[in-house]
């Protein structure tokens, strides 16, 4: 080993011995840095707390004069928790969340100073962030973006900071941002489901998507990862042979969660317990040095913030205890990838889960109402919901047999797929009053109340149903969880509006009672949805064959992914559901295909430092070593050294061929990369980048990798697989 590294090596076993008291129970502090129920009631007017609660539950506006109270009490009480500043928190386009902090000081006209932090700051701000992907939307000399509190998210303090989570949009009211289209979708979920729910109770007035998200993640030691200039730049590996022994002994999965890792994860569910972010699980996962946090399940608007700020809350946690944390879908080759299913479902303001089968015939055919219709609308928009997780990083993942496949289908188990097969035998129009029973009892009626240990698991499933709830698979680890759930929440309401028009329409007109009508239309709807139901291995060929005569989408890499964003049926959904314009949609479609581009366009650029600076200096280094020794040889036994120097010269020339190779393949990347740099049109320069310049990375790869095999440790200058992944 060379000696940089093994001092490295040694220092990362000095590090993370830092040791984590907890705070006391977890139910006491729960929520202590955020200003919520609890809080509003106790520091805001009873006025001031019930035009918040109405904004909440309904929308409604919160007037001027309110926001000045809510504002002033906020301010109070984070001054009190220790905060000096205030920033709106916010989800540009970029994936990620952004900030700018003010300070609440500020200075009377005769300059005395004072705390000040008023309706106006808490409504409204007006960042300079023209930096931010806009997809064209806004051009920098024409109008900038504000930032507008979003209620139904509570303000936290994070360390010194009040944080008020806020929607980014342009003066001209397009969306800038990846929770202004979530919280339209969840509102177009809400009428729509709850105009469904009302079939079954009158009392629902408000139906809320749910969102339990698991994260996946890798932890390495911060030196170590430090020192690979691939997983700075781009957060991920971009060479490296893999180690020997990888996850096949499956000894590291629910496995003891080593020591310094225990304390890191103790350490962040304190912080995120602080939060309100409400954690429960935590497992090593299946790759060595991988690990998985799920909280309980929220409301998908809260949820989906709880995401991003937990992502960055590990990362800030993860440097106090000198480890980096990899959101990278696939940062090691060779073993898994890390995922983030998102587990969705739909629950009433009467507290009813409506996924969850019941105990009665009737709250069983509410069931099956809201199962079967998000069967179809999957259906109908399957290409659209694989396009909400498609990302140059998720790429590596999808399809690469550890991750369901780009294709979606749904996977429901034997039991439902029995009962919807029943359902499909129902005669149309009127029934008998035998069928009726017939239906009630023995098919209806036969579902299970608790389907939770009855549900047979397919881990191969990108959409399976387990139990009480859908899990969406394919989700990236790095992706932000808004993408996915805007998309599925407008499918299920655009499927849900239609299939109350359809059963109102039986009603009125054909004469049918409310459960005859029901059943007619979910009949014609479980038969002209089968495509999208396979129970068997989504990872085989056969079912990627079987796929391609069913007509689903196979779209593998992003650019493809992300085509039917635009297209006139999506148009029209996101119209018709006012969840996105036709500008909105097509800035979200160009700032994606930026976003590959650029990573394509980083790792391009990576691979040729690589190559250049680190792997082909090593080869070219060990080999002189060789020829000095060959050399040697010569001088001491004349002619007698070619016999005894056979195996030098060997590796001296698999060596040579290895750096010939790789330097032809990086020139040639390099030459596709400036070919493609030069293209105008991002879906053209898009496709350029995914089919010219990254078939290069894996011929790279793998000659760099035959080659850290054939050089000597010692001269190799990049910490090893073996070493990042292995170390305790
Ligand atoms: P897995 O077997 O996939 O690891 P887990 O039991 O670890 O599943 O995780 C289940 C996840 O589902 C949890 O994050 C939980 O919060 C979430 N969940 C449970 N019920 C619901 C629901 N009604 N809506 C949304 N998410 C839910
Ligand atoms: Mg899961």
């Amino acid at each position: 080993m060379s000696e940089l590294r093994f001092k490295a090596l040694i220092d990362s076993q000095k590090r993370g011995g830092k040791n984590v008291e907890e705070k006391g129970r977890r139910s006491e502090y729960f929520g202590s840095h955020v200003f919520n129920e609890d809080k509003m009631r106790q520091f805001l007017t009873k006025d001031a707390y019930e035009s918040v609660k109405a904004a909440i539950f309904s929308g409604s506006k919160i007037d001027r004069k309110i926001a000045d109270q809510v504002a002033e009490a906020m301010k109070c009480w984070a001054i009190n928790m220790g905060a000096t500043h205030y920033t709106h928190w916010f989800q540009p386009l970029t994936g990620a969340t952004a900030e700018k902090h003010d300070a609440f000081f500020d200075l009377f006209h005769d300059g005395r100073a004072l705390e000040k932090f008023g309706g106006g700051q808490l409504v409204q701000q007006e960042p300079d962030a023209s930096s931010f992907p806009h997809g064209g939307i806004r051009n920098t000399f024409e109008a900038r973006g504000y930032t507008a509190w979003d209620p139904t998210s509570p303000a936290f303090v994070y360390g010194t900071t009040l944080c008020v989570p806020t929607i980014f949009v342009a003066y001209t009211g397009e969306a800038l941002d990846n929770k202004a289209p979530l919280l339209r979708a969840l509102n177009a979920v809400d009428l729509a489901a709850t105009a469904v729910a009302r079939y079954f109770d009158k009392n629902v007035s408000k139906v809320s998507a749910t969102l339990g998200w698991e994260q996946e993640y890798f932890l390495i030691d911060r030196a170590l990862a430090m020192s690979r200039p691939d997983i700075v730049m781009t957060g991920r590996t971009l060479i490296g042979q893999t180690a020997a022994k990888g996850q096949q002994l499956d000894d590291h999965y629910f496995g003891v969660i080593p020591s310094r890792v225990l304390n890191f994860m103790r350490h962040l569910e304190m912080e995120c317990t602080q939060l309100g972010i409400p954690v429960k699980t935590r497992h090593n996962e299946v790759a060595p040095n991988q690990f998985e946090l799920a909280p309980v399940f929220e409301e998908a608007n809260l949820a989906v913030d709880h995401n991003l700020l937990l992502m960055d809350v590990m990362e800030k946690v993860a440097e106090e205890h000198d480890l980096k944390v990899l959101f990278h879908e696939k940062p090691f080759a060779g073993i898994n990838g890390s995922g983030k299913h998102n587990n969705w479902s739909l629950a009433t303001d009467t507290g009813v889960n409506l996924l969850s089968p019941g105990s009665t015939p009737m709250k069983n055919l509410q069931f099956l109402t809201f199962f079967v219709n998000t069967i179809k609308a999957v259906d109908t928009y399957e290409e659209l919901l694989r396009s909400s997780i498609a990302s140059a990083s998720n790429d590596h993942r999808l399809g690469a047999n550890e991750a369901p496949p780009a294709i979606l289908s749904i996977f429901i188990g034997t039991q439902l797929s029995n009962v919807l097969d029943e359902l499909e035998g129902v005669s149309k129009g009127k029934l008998s009053p035998e069928e009726k029973t017939e239906l009630k009892l023995n098919v209806v009626g036969k579902i299970p109340e608790i389907m939770l240990d009855n549900t047979d698991r397919n881990r191969t499933s990108p959409f399976a149903f387990t139990g009480n709830k859908f899990e969406m698979r394919g989700v990236g680890s790095k992706t932000n969880c808004a993408k996915p759930m805007t998309i599925l929440n407008t499918i299920v309401a655009k499927q849900l509006n239609d299939f109350k028009k359809e059963v109102d329409v039986l009603i009125d007109t054909k004469n049918l009672k409310k459960d005859e009508a029901i059943f007619n239309v979910l009949r014609e709807y479980i038969k002209t949805s089968k495509r999208i139901r396979f129970d068997g291995d989504g990872y085989s060929q056969e079912w990627e064959k079987e796929a391609k005569k069913r007509k689903l989408s196979n779209n593998k890499t992003t650019p493809e992914a992300i085509g039917i964003l635009t297209s006139k049926e999506s148009s029209a959904l996101f119209k018709a559901m006012n969840v996105m314009s036709e500008v909105e949609v097509k800035a979200r479609q160009e700032v994606e295909l930026e976003a590959y581009i650029m990573h394509l366009q980083i790792e391009g650029r990576v691979f040729n430092e690589l190559v250049y600076g680190y792997v082909i200096p090593a080869a070219i280094a060990y080999q002189n070593v060789l020829l000095a020794n060959v050399s040697g040889l010569k001088d001491i036994y004349g002619e007698g050294f070619k016999q005894l120097a056979e195996s030098q010269m060997a590796i001296i020339g698999r060596i040579s061929e290895h750096v010939e190779a790789l330097k032809t393949k990086t020139d040639a990347m390099v030459n596709e990369r400036k070919k493609a740099n030069v293209i105008t049109g991002s879906k053209a320069k898009a496709d350029a980048y995914c089919h010219k310049v990254k078939p290069y990375f894996d011929e790279i790869r793998y000659h760099s990798d035959k080659l850290e095999r054939l050089v000597s440790d010692a001269h190799w200058p990049l910490t090893k697989y073996r070493e990042l992944l292995f170390v305790k």
